[in-house]
């Protein structure tokens, strides 16, 4: 009897192809791959469950919100489980502590909330209407006095495979050309990367959602200065990542350049190889 033919391995989606290179072409990041990895390894199987909403906004609303600045996404359009959510909040804490991107005490509080149902649930719909601008009230706080400040990175990543189904959904069926704000008209969050298209204009990436839109490439979106002499931009040895830095209010955004580029933008992959740009960004008095 011949031997049976090995089974043909699965492939590896892209981005942990490309994550696992750059932990061999770049040792130093190897345990920011690693953290990288397992986020992406759970997040991956989250959304996997979670299905692409039936998000139909009235248009007459849809514009509205687009002339306040207003996102799109609201805390009930949101296709939660609640006891799917309490477990991602509690894994995303795990593989920060586990990374040590977590204190201990923090980690022990916040799997705490994650544990007793009836505690998240408030905090993280408080979180969302007000951190989303749903919520204006001037005394109300994104977070209760008593948490932990990195209870919004857990939220920020736990959030993410359920609301990045929105985004989609979303990003479907609205024109977003008219949106000029630098907050995203998704989920009011603001951009934490950005991607230069191969036509050469610059679009903003969402820190929560990962919904994209478009920007002008030499304006702060942190605070609309649009004075080029007054945005400092650099670029890596190679070419394939870009500074914005604003010298009005002193933070900065990282993109990668995609006129020439050999893949499209991967936001896991790029943010963890763009590390040293965030080093090199801060040596000169920028903030993230
Ligand atoms: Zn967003
Ligand atoms: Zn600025």
């Amino acid at each position: 009897m011949p031997d049976k033919p090995p089974r043909p391995q699965r492939a590896e989606p892209r981005e942990i192809v490309e994550l696992k290179q750059i932990r061999v072409a770049q040792p130093e990041l190897a345990s920011a791959v690693d953290m990288q990895l397992a986020l992406v390894d759970m997040q991956r199987r989250v959304q996997s469950r979670v299905p692409l909403p039936w998000i139909q906004p009235d248009p007459a609303w849809v514009a509205a919100q687009q002339t306040s600045g207003r996102p799109l996404v609201r805390f009930q359009d949101i296709p939660l489980e609640w006891s799917d959510f309490r477990l991602t909040f509690r894994q995303t804490a795990d593989i920060l502590v586990r990374f040590d991107a977590l204190e201990r005490a923090d980690h022990s509080a916040i799997v705490a909330m994650g544990r007793e149902g009836d505690l998240l649930q408030p905090i993280l719909t408080q979180w969302y209407d007000v951190s989303a601008g749903f919520d204006g009230s001037p005394d109300r706080q994104r977070t209760p006095p008593d948490a932990p400040a990195s209870l919004e990175q857990v939220l920020v990543l736990a959030l993410r495979p359920f609301l990045s189904r929105c985004a989609e959904a979303i990003g479907q069926r609205v024109d977003l050309t008219s949106w000029a704000h630098g907050h995203c008209p998704f989920c009011g969050w603001e951009p934490d990367f950005a991607v230069i298209t191969p036509q050469g204009d610059r679009r903003l990436i969402c820190g929560r959602c990962v919904g994209q839109w478009a920007f002008g490439a030499y304006t702060c979106p942190f605070c609309t200065n649009d004075d080029r002499a007054l945005v400092t931009s650099f670029a890596t040895r190679d070419g394939r990542y870009r500074v914005y830095a604003c010298d009005v209010c002193r933070r900065y955004v990282k993109a990668y350049d995609g006129r020439g580029a050999t893949r499209p933008l991967m936001v896991a992959v790029d943010s963890i190889a763009t590390l040293p740009l965030d080093a090199a960004a801060i040596q000169r008095g920028y903030a993230g």
